[in-house]
């Protein structure tokens, strides 16, 4: 047996998400690996923490990155707020709702869902309407960008509904964070996750979450133990808080932090706003080449997500010989569809370090000529 070093060619990431890397991000991922409790890798953890209050606008305490993917922040959100019995609104406008409600009852909740369809936003009335239904809620949870139809809902309106009614919210802000406004404490958001691999642009596998004062509070009250022990936070508040009382949880995923680390410096030094505003320029541009080759988008004007662009496929069209395509003769990389958009539907990322003109440019280009040749 011969099995040599994997070497990747290198691919532009224009899916869903893992999104394009910068070479900076990379380099700060091969450094030198130092121990998880070493005085100058805790100072690290601290500014990661404050570059992460950052990104999502907030003053929570509690603010870090759980050592595993955004489906792994997800759960935390889940196991550590709900306990057996508590009812939660759940908004479903595509995939990851569906996700939420599996979490719910996995949780041992009772999910009372608030369909939407999938391209359409979360309609706050009718969300307003359920709370009204539901008196005796605890939770509401919902997708602010949903990823598998490029839909924006209102995150803001809806956490001032879930104070009016004296209730928590979760929210899935894993395609969100860095690429669309999103304002934890001006919007009085309690439990927020998202994703390293998406609009921040650093490898996949770590998920940062913040918890407001009243969520902490929920866990503390807790009459039963989270169910899980590595996502227990009650457990983490140690390891990632406290001066100098550090202690041993589990390993740290050293360099996938300094990854994180880089890639929220970058952020600070662009500044969230010209991010927001950088990701929408490249979307209107993509927009303006897209609509010129005749495409339609999923989501109507207003509530599309710059950062997730999911355009319906024309007919008579072999979706996946493209694709093929793209990423054999151009090494680009889009997003299939997903769910009830499977085979229907492309979906075009520009996330991050991947919104910058030339991805744009080129995204166009080989889509205009694949589709020629077919
Ligand atoms: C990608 C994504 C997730 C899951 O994140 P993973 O890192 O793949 O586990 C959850 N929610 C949304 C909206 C996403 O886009």
């Amino acid at each position: 047996m011969s099995i040599q070093s994997f070497i990747p060619p290198h691919r532009i990431l224009m899916g869903p998400g893992p999104s394009d890397i910068s070479p900076q991000v990379l380099q700060a991922l091969s450094r030198p690996t130092v121990g998880h409790l070493d005085p100058l890798f805790i100072k690290m953890m601290d500014e990661l923490k404050q570059l992460l209050k950052y990104a999502f606008q907030t003053d929570n305490d509690f603010t870090i990155a759980v050592s595993a993917p955004g489906s792994a922040g997800m759960e935390a959100c889940f196991v550590n707020l709900i306990e057996p019995g508590d009812k939660v609104i759940v908004c479903r406008n595509g995939v990851f709702g569906e996700r939420m409600r599996e979490n719910v009852v996995r949780a041992g909740g009772e999910a009372v869902m608030v369909d939407d369809e999938w391209g359409a936003p979360v309609s706050v009335d009718k969300v307003k309407q359920a709370l009204n239904d539901n008196p005796d809620t605890k939770i509401l949870a919902f997708v602010h960008a949903e990823t598998s139809t490029g839909a924006l809902s209102d995150a803001q309106a809806l956490g001032a509904l879930a104070k009016q009614h004296d209730v928590l919210t979760i929210v899935d802000a894993v395609t969100s964070l860095g690429g669309v406004p999103l304002k934890v404490d001006e919007w009085q958001l309690d439990a927020v996750y998202s994703g390293s691999q998406k609009c921040l642009s650093c490898v996949p596998g770590l998920s940062p979450v913040t918890f407001s004062a009243k969520a902490i509070e929920k866990i503390q009250s807790r009459t039963t133990p989270v169910q899980s022990w590595f996502l227990d936070q009650s457990l983490v508040l140690g390891y990632w808080s406290g001066e100098g009382k550090r202690s041993y949880h589990h390993t740290a995923p050293v360099n996938s932090l300094y990854a994180l680390h880089e890639s929220l410096v970058i952020l600070h030094n662009e500044g969230l706003e010209n991010a927001w505003a950088r990701h929408q320029a490249m979307h209107d541009k993509l927009k303006a080449g897209i609509e010129k080759m005749g495409f339609k988008f999923v989501v109507q004007e207003g509530s599309r997500l710059p950062q997730l662009n999911a355009i319906y496929i024309p007919e008579g069209i072999d979706e996946a010989k493209v694709r093929a395509d793209l990423l054999e003769n151009y090494n680009l990389e889009i997003g299939a569809g997903l769910g009830a958009l499977a085979g229907k539907a492309w979906r075009i990322g520009l996330m991050g370090y991947g919104a910058r003109n030339e991805n744009v440019s080129l995204c166009l280009r080989a889509l205009e000529e694949s589709l020629s040749e077919q």
